[in-house]
């Protein structure tokens, strides 16, 4: 795989292409190209492949904005960025999902920041997760890798190496902000804002951890095992608590958000809890009735197709589609009828159609014609 092609290339989108386009596209390509319909076939095996890993790096935002900024590479273990220590620059006590309570307390308090040495839940992580029809409709358990902050081992998340302390900051007494009084028109007002020595930690590490480099957290990819409940959708989100980055300061880590991605069947297509499947018939089998066998979830089943079916007829499988995410039961299978017209007659086979129009009343004795002529009458 060296020359790995580009994402939007395999979809066959522009690089600005929107959500709604990508599925679109995503979904084209899975459906022309299922092993289902093309077994042994190498290559619609690779662009099936090659299209299921495109749509779920370009289908997740965050990875999407990774993939944009460094290519392939951004997904690369071995490359060291982007999937890797790209993240980290949002969590160094600033910004970040972490801090948000932090802003909103600040601005009850008149601007002054939280406590810095306060409990503050960890970050949400984000991952994705693609499985087959089947797989939604039964439910699965699935591993996903995902990396997750966790606190240092080594130093217990102090940042500090093994034998060492951390100072508390002289400058703010450890509360992270400053308080300065300034002179205006006005008279004499008070602002807090962080404070620039320990950069509103409150705290000063002299010898730093080396396994984190003084930042108390390091990153690890961990495989975790989701349960996929039957009855999952495409585009749904599983949380699993508790599995996201480490809190800080003895909070809570954040949950593990998992996007699903459900690959198109090479058959069926799932509205809410129905499935839907087109089949085929023949004219003999529309005109007289016959019994059929169908595929549904649950392997083939004989359906009868009465006399005089009409194409477009669809006909109702009970609970034959998606078990309900929710509660017991299943939704139907809903079979759409398409009558196929004979085509490459031989010479006899014509002339027994021929007489079959007549007994119908359908021919002036001209073939070609029989249509328009009858409307004539
Ligand atoms: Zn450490």
């Amino acid at each position: 795989m060296a020359d790995k092609r580009d994402y939007y290339e395999v979809l066959g989108v522009s690089k600005d292409a929107s959500a709604e386009e990508l599925k679109k596209a995503y979904r084209k390509i899975t459906k022309e190209n299922h092993p289902d319909l093309h077994p042994g076939d190498k290559a619609c095996e690779e662009r099936f492949k090659e299209a299921n890993e495109a749509y779920e790096i370009l289908s997740d935002e965050e990875k999407r904005k990774k993939y944009d900024q460094f290519g392939h590479a951004a997904f690369d273990p071995n490359a060291g960025y982007g999937a890797g220590f790209g993240d980290f620059g949002g969590f160094g006590g600033f910004g970040g999902f972490g801090d948000i309570f932090g802003d909103i307390f600040g601005s009850f308090t008149g601007g002054t920041r939280a406590n810095p040495n306060a409990p503050r839940r960890g970050e949400s992580v984000r991952a994705t997760v693609n499985i087959s029809f089947e797989e939604a409709a039964f439910g699965c358990k699935k591993e996903v890798a995902v990396g997750v902050v966790e606190g240092c081992p080594d130093c217990k998340g102090t940042g500090c190496a093994p034998g060492t302390t951390p100072e508390i900051c002289p400058d703010c007494k450890g509360s992270g902000t400053v308080t300065v009084n300034q002179r205006t028109p006005f008279g004499v007002m008070q602002s807090s804002s962080p404070c620039s020595k320990c950069r509103g930690t409150g705290k000063i590490i002299h010898q730093p951890c080396k396994t984190c480099r003084g930042m108390g957290k390091i990153r690890r990819q961990h495989k975790v095992e989701i349960n996929i409940p039957a009855g999952i959708d495409d585009g749904q989100t599983i949380s699993k608590p508790g599995a996201g980055n480490a809190g800080v300061n003895g909070g809570p880590a954040g949950d593990l958000l998992v996007s699903v991605i459900v690959r198109p069947h090479a058959r069926f297509e799932r509205d809410g809890t129905s499935v839907l499947l087109e089949q085929e018939i023949s004219y003999a089998q529309a005109a007289l009735g016959a019994e059929i066998e169908v595929p549904t979830l649950d392997g083939k089943v004989k359906l009868t197709i009465p006399e005089g079916t009409q194409p477009g007829a669809v006909f109702r499988l009970k609970g034959k589609g998606i078990p309900f995410l929710r509660g017991s039961g299943r939704g139907d299978q809903f079979v759409s009828v398409l009558v196929k017209v004979p085509k490459n007659l031989t010479g006899s086979q014509k002339e027994l159609l021929r007489q079959f129009a007549a007994s119908m009343g359908e021919l002036d004795g001209d073939a070609g014609r029989g249509i328009f002529s009858r409307k004539k009458h």
